[in-house]
């Protein structure tokens, strides 16, 4: 039975179910929260971010740095597949790790290619 808040005073209830017996929480819901202080209300502005986390080290792994990383390795791949594409690698030259791009161009680049050969032509 839900307390009289909630069931005489229409206060929201927690919508939490237990994942056992799918019965929902009767604890009313915490102040502008869909869920009560058991399951994980909480003020966003009191979760700690960044630099302020307790376990934040060193900031090379956050979702950031990861983007600028997977970023900077795609523009990598990109330039080592040109030069796979142009016939510019010597043999048994080390190349970057991982699955190599077989010397295949994207349509994008296929196209830059075709741009700067017909600028080269004209003079
Ligand atoms: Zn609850």
């Amino acid at each position: 039975m839900p307390l009289p808040s909630v069931s005489q005073f229409g206060a929201l209830q927690c919508k939490a179910k237990c994942k056992s017996t799918g019965v929902r929480c009767l604890n009313p819901a915490a102040f502008s929260m869909p869920v009560c202080r058991y399951h994980g209300a909480r003020r966003p502005e009191t979760i700690l971010k960044g630099p302020d986390h307790p376990n934040y080290q060193s900031g090379l792994e956050t979702l950031a740095a990861k983007r600028d990383r997977s970023t900077h390795a795609a523009e990598i791949r990109e330039l080592e597949n040109l030069l796979l594409v142009l016939g510019m690698v010597p043999p048994q030259t080390k190349m970057k790790h991982g699955r190599k791009p077989m010397g295949k161009a994207r349509p994008e680049t296929i196209a830059l290619l075709q741009h700067a050969q017909e600028l080269a032509a004209e003079g």
